[in-house]
């Protein structure tokens, strides 16, 4: 299936049509939102087949992985905004107050308008259909725009939110660079970005003109930090399933590993023992890794892999033909090393030797807050030292990913790695306004507020 660009000339006339739908108030119904809720789960539940294939088509992906990670976790999203809209949408009372109550206090959750929602290319579903459920359960109408990286998954969608979708409140653009471009010359009333740091970049100077706000969904380089009297077969096995996941083009991807030195050569042999547990065929032939998404971040990884002066333990092919990236373990890996220059998105592992876990802090503490710190260790105090002296989006002990799929828990980044949160209720109250109200009956006046008045007297209270 090809993706056809939208016009550049027809994206204002999109945003008006928007614009004007959100105005008829049509999204106010609450359970005009449960309607659109149920035929998004729709949407993915009668072509998850269709959907696994344009997961193949454009990354090469297994079909399990795809199932057990990207299409159960985006299901398991949109459920959970229908079944909560009523909750999350109803206005909430102000804390009893004895001096204010008799204004009736109340935040109205009310939507904010047309929302943009901007995704990558490496998790396609997840990081476009969960972000749209959150805002149509806040009543918001919502101009989206696909990666042109994932172009199988971008002209699906586009075929099938319009047959599921009010195709009055709910909008697929379809470009690259000059498309986005065109967009974010309109006001919207929030921007959801996700992607790299570099775009991100664009995108807020873009919102800076409209004053929109932005919610900043970002990656970075999440290091393991491991405690040697940690489970070293059980770390080693999640690090290394983590890294392989999308062959590491996941925001949640483990990105290195810091050791102690003396260390280092047990726990590379566990990594390596690890791969081929889980590995035993060789996934270039097996078909258990997925590709690279194009040619350029092939070219790209290839540059790393080729310039790193760590020792490479295995792997290190990168076939520009199949845009394959072999999975590679390297070790003595240095700070400076072109592998530590920025995030790896690929299925590469540097292994950095440090002094001990005072060091692995600092190491941490120079670089970007990144979106994810794991810890291996069996140790509270460590795990502590390590969580509490770090700043990072969410931060895991002894495990990979698994961590944002935990019910109920905000996921975002800090700094470098992005700003606010996107999942669950968390995501419906990014895109709400949370609307203070008030009403103040006449009898408020000489019961408790005649003070306010000029001339003031004497009897003005104080708390
Ligand atoms: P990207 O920044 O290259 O592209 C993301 C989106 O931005 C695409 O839709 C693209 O069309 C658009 N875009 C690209 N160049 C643009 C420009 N000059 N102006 C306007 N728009 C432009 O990101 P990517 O390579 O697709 O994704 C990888 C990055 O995304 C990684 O850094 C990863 O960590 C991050 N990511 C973060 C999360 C998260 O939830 N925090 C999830 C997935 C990916």
């Amino acid at each position: 299936m090809s993706l056809k660009y939208t016009t550049v000339d027809d994206i204002p006339q999109i945003h008006q049509d928007l614009r004007r739908a959100f105005r008829t108030g049509k999204t106010k119904s609450i359970a005009f939102r449960k309607q659109q809720l149920l035929n998004l789960c729709y949407l993915v539940e009668d072509n998850w087949e269709r959907i696994k294939d344009a997961f193949f088509a454009d990354l090469g992906r297994p079909r399990e992985e795809a199932q057990l990670l990207e299409l159960n976790g985006t299901l398991g999203e949109l459920k959970e905004a229908y079944d909560n809209v009523e909750k999350w949408a109803a206005p909430e009372k102000a804390p009893f107050s004895w001096l204010w109550f008799a204004m009736s206090p109340t935040i109205r959750n009310e939507s904010k308008g047309v929302v943009l929602l901007i995704s990558p290319f490496n998790y396609p579903l997840y990081l476009l259909l969960c972000p749209l459920a959150g805002a149509i359960a806040s009543g918001n109408a919502v101009l989206m725009k696909p990666s042109e990286l994932s172009p199988a998954m971008a002209a699906l969608l586009t075929e099938l939110v319009p047959r599921y979708l009010d195709p009055e409140l709910y909008q697929v653009v379809n470009g690259g660079i000059p498309e986005t471009t065109k967009i974010l010359e309109l006001p919207f009333d929030h921007i959801l970005y996700t992607g790299g740091g570099r775009v991100a970049r664009v995108v807020l100077a873009a919102a800076a003109r409209h004053l929109t706000p932005v919610t900043l969904e970002l990656g970075g380089k999440s290091p393991c930090v491991i405690d040697p009297k940690c489970d070293v077969k059980t770390a080693a096995k999640r690090i290394m399933w983590g890294k392989l996941v999308n062959a590491g083009q996941l925001c949640l991807s483990p990105d290195y590993v810091l050791v102690p030195e003396w260390f280092q050569e047990t726990f590379v042999e566990a990594l390596k023992n690890a791969y081929y547990e889980l590995h035993p065929i060789d996934p270039k032939v097996s078909g258990q890794v997925t590709r690279m998404v194009n040619e350029s971040h092939a070219a790209r990884v290839k540059a790393l892999i080729d310039n790193t002066k760590g020792t490479i333990v295995f792997g290190g092919e990168v076939d520009m033909e199949t845009k394959y990236a072999a999975p590679t373990l390297i070790k003595d890996v240095r700070g400076d090393d072109s592998l530590m220059s920025e995030e790896l998105f690929a299925p590469f592992l540097p292994v950095v030797p440090v002094k001990d876990v005072d060091e692995a802090i600092e190491f941490i503490n120079e670089r970007d807050h990144p979106l994810n710190i794991y810890v291996f260790t069996n140790n509270s105090a460590f795990k502590e030292k390590v969580f509490s002296n770090t700043r990072s989006g969410t931060a895991a002990a002894n495990d990979t990913i698994l961590h944002v799929m935990a019910y109920g828990m905000p996921f975002g980044g800090v700094g470098g790695s992005g700003t606010g949160c996107t999942t669950g209720k968390y995501i419906f109250d990014t895109f709400t306004h949370k609307r203070c109200t008030t009403d103040s009956p006449g009898w408020l006046d000489p019961a408790l507020m005649a003070a306010r008045y000029t001339p003031y007297n004497k009897s003005a209270f104080r708390l």
